[in-house]
């Protein structure tokens, strides 16, 4: 079972998806527990998101100290990071240095694809058939196969008629790509382009930005990793994770509970240009209501706005930067270093889609309702399929062959985002339905993958064979989910958190917004009542 490349076939007691952070860990963890586990992963080596996304630019938004493993003591002293937010490369040298420091690659089959998986109720087994022709049977079936992994073109009329250089962001070449000299556009203003314009503008002749919804993006205040704050947060390690794993949003930073509309507008003001000193998402923890009082949420957004104002040179420019449709937070809050000082920029231009939408792709560029843009190279910063691709892109079939895909036709269904009701023994890390992408994700895979690994665990010691929820805890958990979501101002944003960035999917909230800390008790307790809410059989 030691596939390194090609199709593979064989039987093993666990078949994991992936091979990011979440695929490594559970591989490691599975093998420490005595299961033998084989994992296949579409690309040719380790690193998951950091494999793909090598656009100019890409970086973690945590903080790498908090943005890395915390399972293995020795791991987390000995690994330096050069960068207070790491750059791309050093995030995929450190998914390098783990899958050499526990030996992971031997049992990863990679340049394969998960095409389909069905269940066997006889044998109480998964069929798991992939690109290659190669045919796995399991007991457990894990799809550790990413929320941010399902790139998206967005279907434009003549999109594949263009004779230039074409890119996505989430699935950049492994050789440099030099803009030099030309004529470059980009769609889209999400994190991926805010990160990669800056640095392709100081390299293209010319650079066109196309926005179809302005983002709030905060400054990052990156640099070097100071030497004395690593050894003070390695002095401490034990309780920085502990007080993570208990956090709202996964990582260290006091949320502050009290309400911004109960205080006076000079302490509001203070207290906003403290935490934004601190750089990134840190500015999200500033009050306690901003997510969920649309007055309080307006304070913010308005510091935000007049940040963009007096970075960019150009009063029309800026306000075209500027967010009015939706609240502070509600898409996903980019972090950046120099994004809108790239605006003021003779190499530069914005064009507002709102006003001049595309028409189409042409032979030479891009057609709006108002010019034509010739470039040599199109840059698609447009996204994913977000949480759902990855997983409906596989033919997953359960009881009864009943297809996930159609299960979820009308928006995903899971008890915590970990199991599926009618698909027995399969699990999703960082599935819809748990905070996932609103979290420093190592914090909420780590979460995962030990309840996932203890769960099986505990299932073979018992000498029983199967879990999965009961549509009773399933129905209760989504109907939870989007209570919580309706309580804040989530809802209000068309971001890819409601799916609404893929044209047809269903309107719904994705992760669940209770917080970490919360979610983790909610987890632990359904534990502790023996699985509460999923059944165990032989
Ligand atoms: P992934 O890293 O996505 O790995 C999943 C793997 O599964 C991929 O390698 C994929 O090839 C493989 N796969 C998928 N389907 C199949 C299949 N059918 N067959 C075989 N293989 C398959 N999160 C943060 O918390 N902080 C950040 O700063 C941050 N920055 C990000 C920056 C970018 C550009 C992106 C896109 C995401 C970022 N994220 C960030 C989210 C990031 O995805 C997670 O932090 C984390 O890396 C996810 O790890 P994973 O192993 O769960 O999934
Ligand atoms: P994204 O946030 O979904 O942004 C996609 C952008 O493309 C949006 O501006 C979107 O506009 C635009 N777009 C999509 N289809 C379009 C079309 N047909 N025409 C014109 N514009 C179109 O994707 P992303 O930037 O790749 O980021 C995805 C997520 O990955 C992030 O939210 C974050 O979680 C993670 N990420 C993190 C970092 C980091 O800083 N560490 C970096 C990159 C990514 P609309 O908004 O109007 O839909």
């Amino acid at each position: 079972m030691n596939g390194q490349n090609g199709g593979g076939a064989g039987q093993v007691d666990v078949l994991v998806v992936g091979a990011g952070f979440s695929g490594l860990y559970l591989l490691h963890r599975l093998r420490g527990m005595g299961f033998s586990v084989q994992v296949i992963e579409k690309g040719s080596d380790v690193g998951g998101t950091w494999y793909w996304n090598r656009y100019p630019g890409a970086r973690c938004d945590i903080e790498s100290l908090d943005y890395s493993y915390s399972f293995d003591e020795d791991l987390q002293q000995e690994w330096s990071w050069p960068d207070r937010y790491s750059v791309q490369p050093d995030i995929l040298r450190y998914a390098d240095h783990v899958a050499e420091r526990f030996d992971l690659r031997r049992d990863i089959t990679f340049d394969t694809t998960v095409t389909a998986a069905s269940w066997n109720e006889d044998t109480g087994r998964w069929t798991i058939d992939t690109d290659t022709g190669g045919r796995f049977v399991a007991t457990w079936f894990i799809m550790a196969t990413g929320c941010l992994s399902a790139s998206r073109l967005p279907d434009i009329p003549g999109r594949d008629d263009f004779e230039g250089q074409i890119y996505h962001t989430g699935l950049w070449p492994h050789e440099p790509v030099d803009f030099t000299g030309l004529n470059v556009g980009v769609i889209g203003t999400g994190s991926s382009a805010i990160q990669a314009i800056p640095i392709i503008a100081e390299q293209a002749k010319h650079l066109t930005v196309f926005q179809r919804t302005p983002n709030f993006s905060v400054p990052a205040w990156n640099g070097p990793l100071d030497p004395e704050d690593e050894r003070e947060r390695k002095e401490n390690y034990a309780e920085i994770r502990e007080f993570s794993r208990w956090s709202s949003g996964g990582f260290y930073s006091a949320a502050k509970d009290e309400a911004l509309i109960e205080q006076t507008d000079d302490a509001v003001q203070k207290e906003i240009e403290r935490r934004w000193a601190e750089g990134g998402f840190y500015v999200m923890d500033v009050y306690g209501d901003i997510m969920t009082d649309a007055r309080a949420n307006e304070v913010v957004a308005e510091f935000v706005r007049n940040n963009i104002r007096s970075r960019v040179r150009d009063p029309e420019v800026a306000e075209l930067l500027c967010p009015k449709a939706h609240p502070f937070g509600t898409k996903r809050l980019c972090v950046d270093t120099d994004y809108y000082e790239t605006y003021n920029r003779d190499n530069v231009t914005l064009v507002d889609l709102k006003t001049t939408p595309i028409e189409a792709i042409t032979v030479t560029g891009v057609r709006t309702t108002e010019a034509d843009y010739d470039f040599d190279a199109i840059v698609y910063a447009t996204g994913f399929d977000a949480m759902t691709g990855a997983l409906t892109n596989v033919d997953i079939r359960g009881r009864d062959g009943v297809s996930l895909r159609d299960k979820w036709k009308a928006g995903p269904r899971t008890y915590l985002g970990l199991m599926v009701a009618g698909f027995p023994n399969l699990f999703t890390i960082t599935g819809p339905g748990s905070p996932s992408v609103l979290s420093n994700m190592m914090t909420s895979i780590e979460q995962h993958v030990e309840w996932v690994t203890d769960c099986m665990a505990h299932v073979r010691d018992r000498q029983m064979a199967r879990i999965e929820p009961t549509v009773a805890a399933e129905d209760r958990w989504v109907d939870h989910v989007s209570e919580t979501a309706a309580d804040t101002l989530y809802p209000e944003a068309n971001s890819w958190y409601m799916g609404a960035n893929i044209p047809g999917k269903p309107r719904v909230f994705l992760p669940y917004v209770g917080g970490v800390g919360t979610y983790r008790k909610i987890c632990e307790d359904v534990r502790a009542n023996d699985y509460e809410g999923f059944e165990i059989a032989r």
